[in-house]
């Protein structure tokens, strides 16, 4: 007798980059041109629709804001919206490499963010785009994950009490947040 196994996948397993592709974290809107802002809607709005029919859509939210700050799109939405979230809520996540999902994924490349920060201690005079061009990686690619170092030293300063627990939200109040969020309601 032959056992078959059927494993359903989110989608986002299926077509990584996708959910990685760095130009879905545009918050300058404005600077785009009419053709810039159609391909980053219809980017936007590709992968907002796959999570939206995602049978893991409230786990992936609510660990992707309270539990992992995870790069990339998760569950409907950008880096930016889940701090947003977070602000909302009045949390922060406390990284950790020991957390059940392992390290956080950093970056969509195949450059990590050690290699970043390892390049930049190295060389502390080279611009980001001489940074790029030893890693291999795209200007923006650095600039993010250099972005990154300083919002994690900057979060660990401000951290009044690194022992404190926080008191976690509900998942309906993360919901709720959610909710608010303007891009929610486009699917
Ligand atoms: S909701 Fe989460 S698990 Fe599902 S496709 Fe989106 S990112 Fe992947």
């Amino acid at each position: 007798m032959t056992i078959v196994e059927t494993t359903i996948l989110p989608p986002c397993a299926d077509s990584p980059e996708a959910y990685l592709d760095e130009r879905l974290q545009t918050t300058s809107i404005s600077t785009l041109n009419t053709a810039e802002r159609e391909k980053l809607r219809a980017a936007r709005a590709a992968v907002h629709r796959q999570c939206a029919g995602c049978p893991l859509l409230v786990e992936c939210l609510y660990r992707a804001v309270v539990e992992v700050d995870v790069s990339g799109y998760a569950a409907c939405t950008t880096e930016a919206e889940r701090a947003l979230i977070r602000e909302r809520l009045g949390i922060e996540v406390v990284q950790s490499t020991l957390t059940p999902y392992g390290a956080p994924r950093v970056g969509g490349g195949p450059v990590s963010h050690e290699a970043v920060l390892t390049a930049r201690q190295a060389y502390p005079k080279d611009t980001c785009q001489q940074l790029a061009e030893r890693l291999g990686c795209s200007t923006s690619t650095v600039k993010r994950h250099l972005r990154r170092d300083r919002e994690q030293r900057a979060a660990e300063a401000a951290r009044p009490d690194p022992t404190a627990q926080q008191s976690l939200p509900t998942i309906d109040e993360v919901l709720d947040a959610f909710d608010s969020l303007e891009s929610s309601q486009v699917a």
